[in-house]
């Protein structure tokens, strides 16, 4: 494998510095034998820098980690079927076949979150106080239950299951667009306690928000001046160049293509991306759908094989609402197993130690030997 070692020139003085200790670092070990330099990546889109150790790659069995294992919890489970009562009222059901409201039947349910982070009555007032800035906080927060069973995952469940719960994202996201206060709606997920998840019933979750996250507005700008310069979309562009390279790509299919990025965050993180240019999830075409829950599930069971079903999380990014339909911005899922700590380098800094190559991690996950469905969750 050739890898390619990041130029020193032209790196801004603060990340010289770190790369110089880590230069130091290396040199004081390379006289017992030889060792790679670290790399600096920079990612194309955000402009972000990691630091990649090329000298000893983690592989999977070097993370310390506890799988996710669900146990059977119908009796206390609020969104075990039969405990609808014990969930604010359903704003989305599918499946139901006669029967009231929130009464068990459904395949999908979505409701809204007990606990929100956001409130959703109110007007959006927008305040200074002095230098600051602030507004109430209006949102919407909701819950997608993605199968009555408790014991299930996005990597279990049949195909045609998970393409409901992208179509329940879809429904929802349209529905809460023509409320006029909302400026981005972002689906995410929370896969385990160590990712953050407090229920362990399979659920995603999702919040509207009055304003542009600045992660999400960063990628849309960004993108947007890659396109003014070369009138292309960077991601279209990085899908055809890790297409002729291969080495970073994951899995394919006929509409999607799951990669490990050039200079990732965390060790195993993925992108999930449509190949034919689209600026956002909801504007898919409705074939689309089937397509995007095989390249999902498949690459979830890639993880779940390959980390021993490690916590994770994952969001889609999207374009911003009013503006949908773009030739810059191109939406995709963002796929992060909680593997390692962030800590003060990281918070300090706004870099990222990577211990895994994601040539590496690719290889992996590509040649993951994927177990049938029902013997995955049986184990
Ligand atoms: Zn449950
Ligand atoms: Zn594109
Ligand atoms: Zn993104």
């Amino acid at each position: 494998m050739e890898i390619q070692l990041e130029r020193i020139l032209g790196v801004p003085e603060a990340v010289q510095s770190v790369y110089k200790d880590f230069r130091n670092l290396s040199k004081s070990r390379s006289i017992v034998g030889e060792v790679a330099l670290p790399e600096l990546r920079k990612d194309p889109i955000t402009g972000r820098w990691v630091i990649i150790s090329t000298e000893r790659g983690k592989r999977p069995n070097d993370f310390l980690r506890e799988s996710v294992v669900i146990t059977p919890n119908g009796k206390n489970c609020p969104f075990c079927a039969g405990n609808e009562a014990k969930t604010p009222p359903e704003i989305l059901v599918y499946g139901r076949n006669g029967g009231g409201a929130n009464t068990p039947g459904w395949h999908i349910r979505v409701v809204p979150n007990k606990f929100p982070a956001l409130g959703i009555e109110g007007d959006l007032d927008r305040e200074g106080e002095g230098l600051f800035d602030k507004m109430n906080g209006i949102g919407a927060h909701e819950v997608i239950i993605e199968t009555p069973e408790h014991v299930a995952s996005l990597a279990t469940l049949p195909e045609r299951a998970v393409e409901d719960v992208l179509w329940a994202y879809r429904d929802r996201m349209l529905d809460l667009k023509n409320d006029r206060r909302f400026r981005y709606v972002l689906i995410f997920k929370n896969h385990g306690e160590a990712a953050g998840a407090s229920v362990e019933h399979p659920h995603s979750q999702l919040i509207a928000l009055p304003i542009v996250p600045r992660r999400v507005r960063e990628e849309v700008d960004s993108c947007w001046h890659y396109y003014d310069e070369k009138e292309r979309c960077i991601f279209c562009d990085i899908i055809r160049q890790e297409r002729d390279t291969g080495e970073r790509v994951i899995n394919e299919n006929d509409h999607f293509i799951t990669v490990a990025p050039y200079a990732p965050r965390f060790p195993f993180e993925m992108w999930l991306l449509p190949k034919v240019h689209g600026s956002s999830y909801e504007n898919n075409q409705s074939s689309m759908y089937a397509s995007l829950a095989r390249m999902l599930k498949d690459t979830l069971m890639r993880l779940d094989a390959v980390l021993d079903r490690p916590a994770f999380n994952f969001m889609i990014h999207t374009s911003p609402v009013g503006e949908e339909i773009n030739d810059h911005y191109h939406w995709h899922f963002e796929i992060i197993p909680k593997l390692t700590k962030v800590a003060g380098f990281e918070w300090g800094t706004g870099f990222y130690i990577n211990p895994t190559p994601p040539e590496e991690s690719a290889r992996f996950l590509r040649e993951a030997k994927i177990v049938p469905p029902d013997l995955a969750a049986k184990k």
